[in-house]
């Protein structure tokens, strides 16, 4: 059943700004893949080919990568005629017609969109949902596991305005019983934080960032904790739900000096008030002293290596590597022998295909790091991630805050997931961090 067409189109992400879609047809129908994209992207990230036309959508159109999907990838698949269950060949093809190391040939996006479409038609002509033929090309055991939502219900960082430097503040509901579960959970916690923030900071502290969390002005992390906290106990979850950041440090490391800036979104800042890797070290510290901080993703810059190491010696919570690792074998390589970080964040358009995120994903597994599967700021209606999170067995999944569809999305597709495995799913709960192993 090799693909008879595929269509790319340039349609429009969660901000508004253009991404790619691409539609594949076999003899089985339609598959359609859409492409997420990242505001505080990695600089080791995979290409993501934008047209740069001022003049039209601010530069940002992807019109490029949809004619390289229409015009060059699209016609040579088709020759091609390789079987898109084969997920591997199609995206060895891929990466080879593109023939560069970061994908700047082709786009990162236009490729992306091709290989989730793929597999797709490989899933459908199979007969199985895409996360059994996930797991069937990861060679996952069984039975399934479904993952722990960590759910951004705070946003600060370059995902909202305010003074807030540290970008998410999530809940991890890790002691519920099942999926369903946690997600109620934390829907009820972040039904009381829009409310306590409300009260607390006036009306505009309901408005929400990026990734469906509220976006109070508040300035330190400490204060963004104890709302939090406060939210969890009026929802009665008191010392049952755990807490997770994403510092996306790289956004305030201001590489000459060296230092970290937690002002970074006021041009004033007050460059004596910029501290080192090891104040910040500290702050991280006092932090999990306070609060019960089960995991830190980006703590320092893409490339402080020195910080991630220090900081990995002295802890022992999941320290995630997202801009540091950016789904790239290379890089997860140099993390595992520098002992930077011990659990990677997998985001399908970084690296740009299935099959090499699908390899990122036993890398780390064979390093003994934690996987955790994650959206990206720019999402869409598109829910290949939750799926992908389910088929891989990696336990923990990000996706944003219970609000806003395109969060939402994810979060229902993996209920249903539920619902349809009945007893032969587990759901990863406090065993998150080793989910392939349970
Ligand atoms: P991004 O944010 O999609 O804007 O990169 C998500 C993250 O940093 O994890
Ligand atoms: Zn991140």
């Amino acid at each position: 059943m090799p693909v008879v067409k595929v269509h790319a189109r340039q349609i429009y992400d969660s901000r508004g700004n253009p991404t790619v879609e691409v539609d594949v047809v076999t003899e089985t129908g339609l598959h359609r893949a859409i492409v997420p994209s990242g505001a505080s992207t990695g600089q080791h990230e995979a290409c993501e080919l934008r047209d740069g036309d001022k003049s039209k959508w601010g530069g940002k159109g992807v019109l490029k990568a949809v004619g390289n999907v229409n015009d060059t990838i699209g016609p040579k698949l088709i020759e091609s005629k390789i079987d898109p269950a084969d997920q591997s060949a199609v995206d060895k093809f891929l990466i080879d017609l593109d023939g560069t190391d970061n994908k700047t040939n082709l786009g990162a996006n236009a490729i992306l969109g091709v290989s989730l479409a793929v597999a797709k038609a490989g899933a459908a002509q199979k007969g199985v949902p895409l996360y059994v033929h996930v797991s069937d090309l990861a060679g996952t055991k069984k039975p399934y596991v479904l993952p722990v939502p960590f759910m951004n219900v705070l946003n600060g960082g370059s995902h909202a305005g305010g003074r807030l430097a540290f970008q998410e503040f999530m809940i991890v509901p890790d002691q519920a019983p099942n999926f369903t579960e946690a997600l109620r959970w934390g829907a009820e916690v972040y039904q009381k934080l829009k409310g306590l923030a409300k009260k607390k900071y006036g009306q505009s502290a309901g408005n929400v960032g990026d990734e469906g969390g509220v976006a109070p002005d508040i300035q330190t992390a400490e204060e963004a904790l104890d709302l939090i906290m406060e939210a969890i106990d009026s929802a009665g979850y008191k010392g049952r739900m755990n807490i997770a950041m994403d510092v996306a440090a790289s956004e305030f490391y201001k590489e000459d000096e060296k230092k970290y800036d937690l002002d970074f979104k006021n041009p004033d800042s007050d460059k004596s008030k910029w501290i080192t890797y090891e104040e910040l070290a500290d702050m991280y510290k006092q932090l999990s002293e306070k609060f019960p901080i089960v995991s830190i993703e980006d703590p320092f810059g893409e490339d402080d290596w020195e910080a991630w190491s220090y900081f990995f010696k002295t802890t022992d919570f999941q320290l995630v590597g997202d801009d540091l690792t950016v789904t790239n074998p290379k890089r997860i390589k140099k993390a595992i022998e520098l002992k930077a970080c011990n659990a990677l964040l997998l985001k399908v358009n970084q690296i740009g295909t299935l099959t090499e995120s699908i390899q990122a994903a036993k890398d780390s597994f064979a390093a003994g790091w934690g996987v955790m599967v994650s959206h990206r700021s720019g999402e869409t209606e598109d829910v290949t991630i939750a799926d992908i999170v389910v088929g891989l067995r990696a336990g923990e999944i990000k996706c944003g805050a219970p609000a806003r569809s395109e969060r939402l999305a994810k979060l229902n597709q993996i209920l249903r997931i539920e619902e349809e495995l009945g007893s032969q799913a587990i759901y990863a709960g406090s065993d998150f961090r080793k989910a392939i192993s349970m």
